[in-house]
């Protein structure tokens, strides 16, 4: 790797969903000066969902990529240095800490927030691409609210795919859970709440085919992976539940991170294990994952940057 420029800076936030955005707005705010790189998906997972009406201050909702323009233009007025580009290498040795952006530029920063979040798992079929937005979704609790009195599908068997799985039987007529193997990966109390319900319906060794529809979803083929048995489910909603991939991996070696990448943060704050440098949002949270905690998030990095550096005495 050439490095072909060097620039010095007093907090790094590397990151642009409302963990990054939010801590901007408050590093802005608190005279950090922050500069924020957005990553190769500007705004984050919120830019391919469609309508939010879960997050406070929207009553009549509003879609992600507006939000998280919104978000961008709030950053920008408090004063935040706002950048495309992609963190791709960092070095935690020492402070200054050094991050590269696209394998050519060093940053080194006093203090560094991560919020890098984390992308859901897909299948990985054509018709999912095409119909992702149109009934395709990776988040229950985001777009269940459209299915109502809809009959839905869902694949996976974790436990984040069992509290989809419940959290959509409270809304929908049906939901047809596809589980790809004889048993559940989630713990077994959530497995006994799936089983009890009466209006999820447990599909086992059941492989998706194709998610069916024109512009919208109207149905899905499965393919039962023991018999060879194909059928047609009609659905209006079709859920992936097969995990998250926390966005961590230029960390490796230097934030302890759990066996599935997620970072660790001493409880209640969001210090990592290295000094100066902060995690918020997505990338240290697997259980909560919502655009709200993430922010919430994003701020506590900022007010923890900010008394790091008045503690050391770092202007
Ligand atoms: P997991 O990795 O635990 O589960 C993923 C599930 O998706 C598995 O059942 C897996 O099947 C299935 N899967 C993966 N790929 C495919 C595929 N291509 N086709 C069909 N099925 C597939 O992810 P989760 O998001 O459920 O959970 C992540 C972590 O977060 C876990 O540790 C979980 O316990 C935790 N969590 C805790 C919660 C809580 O405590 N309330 C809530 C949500 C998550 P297979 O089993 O065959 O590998």
């Amino acid at each position: 790797m050439e490095t072909k420029a060097s620039e010095k800076v007093h907090c790094l936030i590397i990151g642009s969903g409302p963990a990054g955005y939010t801590a901007a707005i408050y590093a802005a705010r608190a005279n950090l000066k922050p500069v924020l790189y957005q990553g190769i998906q500007p705004g984050g997972q919120l830019t391919i969902t469609t309508e939010v009406e879960n997050y406070p201050g929207y009553p009549e909702g509003i879609q992600g990529p507006e939000m998280m323009v919104d978000f961008e233009k709030q950053a920008a007025r408090m004063g935040a240095d706002i950048r495309f580009g992609l963190a791709t290498k960092v070095d935690f040795s020492a402070t200054p800490h050094k991050v590269w952006i696209d394998d050519e530029k060093l940053i080194e920063a006093d203090a560094v927030i991560i919020a890098t979040g984390a992308s859901a798992k897909w299948l990985g079929l054509e018709s999912e691409q095409r119909l992702n937005g149109y009934g395709v979704s990776a988040c229950a609790v985001c777009d269940g609210f459209f299915f109502r009195g809809k009959e839905v599908a869902i694949v996976g068997a974790g436990d984040t795919a069992a509290e989809e799985a419940l959290y959509l039987s409270k809304l929908c007529t049906n939901v047809h859970m596809l589980i790809r193997r004889d048993e559940m990966r989630a713990s077994k109390v959530m497995q006994e709440r799936v089983f009890k319900s009466p209006n999820i319906k447990v599909y086992w060794n059941t492989d998706t085919l194709e998610i069916i529809g024109g512009k919208n979803v109207e149905s899905v083929k499965v393919k039962n992976n023991k018999t060879g048995e194909e059928q047609i489910i009609p659905v209006s909603g079709f859920f992936v539940a097969i995990g998250h991939q926390p966005n961590s991996d230029i960390f490796k070696g230097w934030i302890d991170m759990d066996e599935a990448g997620y970072l660790k943060t001493i409880p209640g704050t969001s210090k990592t294990n290295v000094e100066g440098v902060f995690a918020s949002g997505d990338v240290q949270d697997k259980i909560y994952r919502q655009a709200v905690t993430a922010a919430g998030s994003g701020c506590m990095a900022a007010l923890d940057a900010e008394r790091w550096l008045g503690e050391k005495g770092i202007h």
